[in-house]
């Protein structure tokens, strides 16, 4: 790879992509689908058949993505921004969304077994629950390389994944599947329940989180991590 794997300052312009949204790239893209399940997803034709491996590789170590809750290609910006979004490109796909809801609270909610997020990051691919900050992304997969290294990894994946060679670990894997708030000034356990949709409320939320908070539960400080039931 030729460009970091944790650095988003250099954008897919600067690495030789072109421009993105609001460009219309939607001829640069090509349909890959990940064959157990038969979901399909628009990506850039240069990134296609990595995308491709890494869709059947997953499936066939038994993960499933639900055709109706997986993309790629969308020709936008972020969310809220006037910057183009990978998907722009067709360089990011986002899978089984419902499982993997993005937030802004720093909820890292993912059904990803601990496989998944070391094997794309392996060929390529940033993982969105790997963002520093509130910001949790973690249906969301992007390519961080050059359109050159787009072919080495594809040699790569080649080489180890159609040919079978054990993979090694590497990179980190998803955190536990637990979900964790942590509280912000201004916090209250009524008010991060209610925000959660935390069952049984404020008092589910304290009853779980009890040897953190202490005896008082209108002692929350910002800082504190809360692990939501
Ligand atoms: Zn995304």
């Amino acid at each position: 790879m030729r460009f970091s794997m944790s650095n988003y300052k250099v954008g897919p312009t600067a690495k030789g992509w072109g421009h993105g949204w609001s460009t219309d790239r939607s001829k640069d893209q090509s349909r890959v689908k990940a064959d157990r399940s038969g979901t399909k997803v628009n990506v850039h034709k240069r990134i296609a058949p990595l995308v491709d491996i890494l869709l059947d590789e997953s499936e066939r170590r038994g993960y499933r993505f639900n055709p109706k809750t997986c993309g790629g290609y969308v020709n936008r910006a972020i969310k809220g921004t006037q910057r183009p979004s990978n998907h722009s490109w067709g360089l990011a796909v986002d899978l089984n969304w419902d499982r993997n809801p993005e937030n802004f609270h720093g909820v890292l909610k993912t059904d990803f077994p601990a496989w998944m997020v070391p094997l794309w990051n392996r060929y390529g691919f940033a993982w969105g629950g790997h963002y520093r900050g509130r910001h949790k992304d973690p249906m969301h997969f992007e390519f961080m390389g050059a359109p050159a290294d787009a072919d080495d990894m594809l040699a790569k994946a080649r080489r180890e994944i159609l040919q079978r060679k054990p993979i090694p670990q590497q990179g980190k894997p998803p955190q536990a599947a637990a979900q964790r708030y942590t509280v912000k000034s201004g916090d209250n356990l009524s008010s991060i329940a209610s925000h959660l949709k935390v069952g049984g409320g404020w008092n589910a939320l304290y009853q779980r989180n009890k040897a953190v908070i202490g005896p008082d539960p209108n002692k929350i400080k910002p800082g504190m991590v809360l692990t939501v039931p």
